[in-house]
């Protein structure tokens, strides 16, 4: 039986106050009895995770603190960037890379998205690896070419124990900050392709305990029947996850 995992990506909204506010709002609206059934991870923005790490820890919250992104090596003169060290020294948990934010607007490959899944899980992280094809890809008739070859370059060189560990968001792009979300079947259907693109890979052991989340415009109002899905684990959400009321909801909809 998995777990299921619901993540909250906050991407660059929220400064560090704002962080503080969201998570202590939540706290009161989504604790231990939810908490139980699913786990909940909150991404911040880099300048957030000691604050939110702090209020996690200090009122011992049952979050787990996660980032947006991190590099792949551990230091060099890679300015700007953050190491996965840093991360897992914080108390960072689980890591999100090969968001399609990332790969569109800032030139991630896939070969950089592999060198990332291996870091975060080298520093003891649970990678969310993000996979996704775009509406012309889509529309192409190319959804499951597009987003199984991602899987599969992105999970190269990966034990079967280390698949078996990690998350796999499937997260169609057309869908992200639009409103519009692939229906429950449609996405049903995408992620017991990466089940099995995965048993391929890696054995039935890592399909059957690799967590599969659904990604793109979740809300209150179709959590329920994405994560009544038999291959969908939970959910990665973007600006739903800015509100704590509505957050909450999700969190207790998707447990
Ligand atoms: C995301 O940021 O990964 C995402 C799915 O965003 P949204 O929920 O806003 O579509």
């Amino acid at each position: 039986m998995r777990k299921p995992l619901i993540s909250g990506n906050w991407k660059m909204n929220h400064n560090h106050f704002e962080a503080i506010q969201t998570v202590q709002k939540l706290a009161y609206l989504v604790g231990k009895d939810e908490l139980e059934l699913a786990d909940v991870s909150i991404h911040p923005p880099f300048t957030d995770i000691r604050s939110v790490q702090t209020v996690i820890d200090s009122d011992k919250l049952g979050y787990a603190l996660g980032a947006q992104h991190c590099h792949f090596e551990d230091k060099g003169a890679f300015t700007g960037e953050v190491s996965p060290v840093f991360l897992a020294k914080l108390g960072v948990q689980y890591v999100i890379c090969g968001h399609s934010e990332r790969r569109e607007l800032f030139g991630e490959t896939d070969e950089m998205v592999n060198k990332k899944v291996a870091a975060i899980q080298q520093h003891g992280m649970t990678p969310i690896f993000c996979v996704g094809e775009t509406l012309d890809e889509r529309e192409a008739g190319h959804t499951e070419s597009k987003v199984l070859g991602q899987v599969r370059a992105g999970l190269a060189g990966r034990s079967p124990q280390q698949v078996g560990s990690l998350v796999i968001a499937y997260e169609p792009i057309w869908a992200i900050g639009t409103g519009r979300t692939a229906t429950s079947d449609d996405a049903q259907q995408v992620c017991a392709a990466i089940r099995v693109c995965v048993a391929d890979l890696a054995g039935a052991q890592a399909a059957e305990s690799v967590r599969v989340q659904y990604g793109g415009s979740v809300k209150s109002s179709n959590i329920a029947e994405l994560i009544a899905q038999p291959d969908i684990d939970g959910a990665l959400v973007g600006g739903a996850s800015l509100d704590a009321d509505e957050f909450a909801r999700i969190c207790k909809l998707g447990a």
